[in-house]
């Protein structure tokens, strides 16, 4: 601690030297004082003796007087620090001593030491820390006697040295404090910017706040450092504050980038990359957990009708209003994502029981239906919904996707604006629509189609045009019913290769049926949403009509309104070309789809085919009986030509005619019927 800082280093370096120094001043000037002292009592004691000495010559004479000795010692008494004293005879033989007050009990001569004044001779000597005055008396070539004085000179000395002390130590003391102070006084003066400086780097590592700066004016050499320091730290200042920036570009820029790849552009909803690698890892805790999961799986029906009629900007709007309606129907832990399209996929973060999924379904289904207002436009589409359990996927990722799309397009095939569970049988159906899809191009090859034709008749019960409908006997599913291949083939692109079939043996046949029937029968062909989207089937049709030299007002194209209005403009371009050549255009099942009637009078249409369910109903219901005589009143309006499908009954076939019916087919006049037939055929009236 005393030696971490420089500061503390060089004060106690300095108050050692100051105390050392002071030491040995002191020190020396005691034993000067000590030297002094000597000298000066040497002299004295050198005096007193050579007096004495003097003084005793006359007494030792003569027979010396032990009286006068004495006395003569006794003179000794003024002196308090001589401690004894010895008179010899000339023989060194003692003849009177004297004990002064600082005598010690032992005898201070030892005879040793006698000897070696002997030795010596006359003088003053120092002792045991004692002096000793040696003195002849009398002449060296008369000696009378010596005389040895001993001179306590320790006591006194120390004394002295104690009086001297008093004297020099309080003021060494006080001029040692104040040259410490002026030490430490000068020292903080001097070390203050270098500590100033210290604290500054210190606050700058604990804060990493590198715009601090320490202000340390003159012109030392610490004061240069400071600026310096200051300089460097704006430097780094600066640095740190772009590569702050730069690092807050970069996470901006990687947030960015996550946002890009994880979250759909439009809605701002996790994409399905996201989406997938989520379930992937909820699926494994929840299979670890053995915890189900909820799936819900949904597409708005009949949005690609509203991209085409109202433009991409509205789908675009409506989807992102979609996914916000959702998120209402959703708590929070639920993942909504948008899969792509219209399709949307959703995490349910818990596991309610089938009363509530239902309540959930119904919600989101319902609330979906509802109209939403775009670009003011009033916009209504529905949902369908399918719903899977991971248990029933076995907790694999695709088969549970999978699972979800299978209950989803049953609710499409139930009607649309509905929801589903998955249930297992369900996989059945999916494998026996994947083996129907495979199965198709075989069929073509294998020859398993069969055109049958539907007589469609006037009022007067006359056939006057035929609807083909297709016919296969599969070598390896048996028979299998349009209503179930055909849609199978629209999902799976084979529908192609099969309207091409069709109408290619339409072709092959029109032409003995019109031998057979009349001339003027007119033959009609089941497009799909597909088939008009086609530009090539348009020159396919042409070439055929040319090969086979078909009129083309003997063929007449019945589409849906839910194809013609998801392909709006194609389906226009595709018809408008048709109706150059001088073909026929029926709407198909008119009042199944979502009816926008405002759309008529822009379509290229020349009969209105009203479905099956309302003329099945026709007297049974009166809303059925409502709708059919409105449709027959509107067709009337805008010039169109009614064919009632499906009658079969007389009731229906009277109710139709009288009020305007053109056309009418059902089983009532005939079931669909193969060629061979058509060509021996009569209508039993
Ligand atoms: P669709 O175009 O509505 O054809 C009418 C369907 O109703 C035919 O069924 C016909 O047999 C049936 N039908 C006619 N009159 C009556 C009746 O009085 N009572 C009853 N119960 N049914 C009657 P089909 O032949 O099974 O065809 C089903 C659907 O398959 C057709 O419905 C059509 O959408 C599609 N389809 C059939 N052949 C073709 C084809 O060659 N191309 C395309 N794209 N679709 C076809
Ligand atoms: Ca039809
Ligand atoms: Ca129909």
């Amino acid at each position: 601690m005393l030696f971490k800082t420089i500061k503390n280093t060089t004060s106690s370096i300095a108050v050692l030297a100051i105390c050392l120094v002071s030491l040995t001043v002191l020190t020396v000037s005691l034993q000067e004082h000590e030297k002094l002292y000597f000298e000066f009592v040497k002299g004295d004691l050198d005096a007193l003796a050579e007096n004495m000495s003097s003084d005793l010559i006359p007494l030792l004479a003569f027979e010396p007087d032990e009286f006068e000795l004495t006395s003569m010692l006794l003179r000794l008494d003024r002196y308090d620090n001589v401690k004894f004293a010895t008179i010899y005879d000339k023989t060194w033989q003692a003849l009177q001593s004297y004990h002064g007050k600082s005598f010690s009990a032992q005898h201070p001569i030892t005879i040793f030491q006698l000897e070696s004044f002997k030795e010596k001779g006359p003088g003053v000597y120092l002792a045991n820390g004692e002096l000793v005055a040696v003195k002849l008396i009398g002449d060296v070539r008369l000696p009378l006697g010596y005389l040895i004085i001993i001179h306590d000179s320790n006591g006194p000395l120390n004394k002295s040295k104690l009086n001297l002390l008093k004297q020099v130590l309080p003021l060494t003391l006080i001029l040692l404090f104040i040259v410490i102070f002026l030490l430490f006084w000068i020292q903080g003066r001097l070390f203050y910017p270098l500590i100033s400086l210290s604290r500054l780097t210190h606050k700058i590592r604990q804060t990493k706040d590198y715009s601090l700066k320490v202000h340390i004016r003159g012109k030392q050499e610490v004061a240069s450092l400071s600026h310096d320091l200051n300089l460097m730290m704006e430097t780094i200042n600066q640095e740190t504050l772009k590569n702050k920036e730069y690092t807050a570009q970069l996470m901006e820029q990687q947030k960015t980038m996550e946002r890009l790849a994880n979250f759909d552009g439009l809605t701002g909803l996790p994409n399905r990359q996201f989406f997938m690698e989520t379930l992937r890892i909820e699926l494994a805790k929840a299979k670890r957990s053995k915890k189900n999961l909820i799936l819900l799986y949904f597409d708005l029906d009949g949005f690609k009708g509203v991209n085409d009629s109202l433009g991409h900007d509205t789908g675009d709007q409506l989807l992102i209003e979609v996914s916000n309606r959702s998120k209402e129907y959703f708590r929070d832990g639920d993942i909504i994502s948008r899969l792509g399209g219209d399709e949307f996929l959703i995490l349910l973060h818990n596991e309610p029981n089938d009363f509530l999924l239902y309540q959930i379904a119904e919600r989101l289904v319902n609330g979906l239906s509802k109209p939403f207002k775009i670009n003011s436009w009033e916009v209504q589409v529905s949902v369908s919904v399918g719903i899977a359990k991971a248990y029933d996927a076995n907790f694999n990722l695709s088969e549970f996707v999978c699972n979800a799309d299978v209950a989803m397009y049953r609710s499409k095939m139930a009607g649309r604006d509905t929801h589903t569970i998955f249930v297992p049988e369900m996989m059945e159906e999916k494998k026996r629509k994947l083996l129907i899809a495979n199965s198709i191009s075989h069929a073509i090859k294998n020859d398993e189609f069969m055109l049958y034709y539907q007589p469609k008749v006037s009022p007067e019960e006359e056939i006057i045009g035929y609807e083909a409908l297709l016919r296969w006997t599969s070598e390896t599913l048996g028979k299998v019913s349009p209503a179930e291949f055909i849609p199978i083939a629209e999902q799976s692109g084979k529908i192609q290769i099969i309207t091409k079939w069709v109408l290619d043996r339409l072709c092959q046949d029109i032409e003995n049926i019109q031998q057979a029937i009349n001339p003027n029968i007119v033959v009609s062909v089941n497009l799909s949403a597909q088939d008009i989207k086609s530009v090539s089937l348009i020159s396919y049709i042409k070439s055929l009509f040319k090969q086979y030299a078909v009129e083309p007002s003997a063929i007449e194209f019945e589409v849906t309104e839910s194809a013609y209005l998801e392909n709006f403009d194609m389906a226009n371009d595709f018809f408008s070309e048709m109706r150059a050549l001088g073909t026929s255009i029926a709407l198909d099942d008119f009042g199944t789809g979502y009816s926008s009637l405002s759309y008529l009078t822009q379509l290229q249409l020349n009969t209105l085919k009203i479905d099956k369910q309302f003329v099945d109903n026709l007297v049974i219901s009166e809303r059925s009986t409502l709708i059919t005589k409105t449709i027959i009143e509107m067709a009337k309006q805008l010039n169109l030509k009614i064919c009632a499908e499906g009658v079969e009954t007389r009731e229906q076939f009277n109710f139709l005619i009288e009020n305007g019916c053109h056309q009418l087919q059902g089983y009532l006049f005939s079931k669909p019927i193969c060629l061979t037939q058509v060509l021996s055929h009569k209508l039993k009236k």
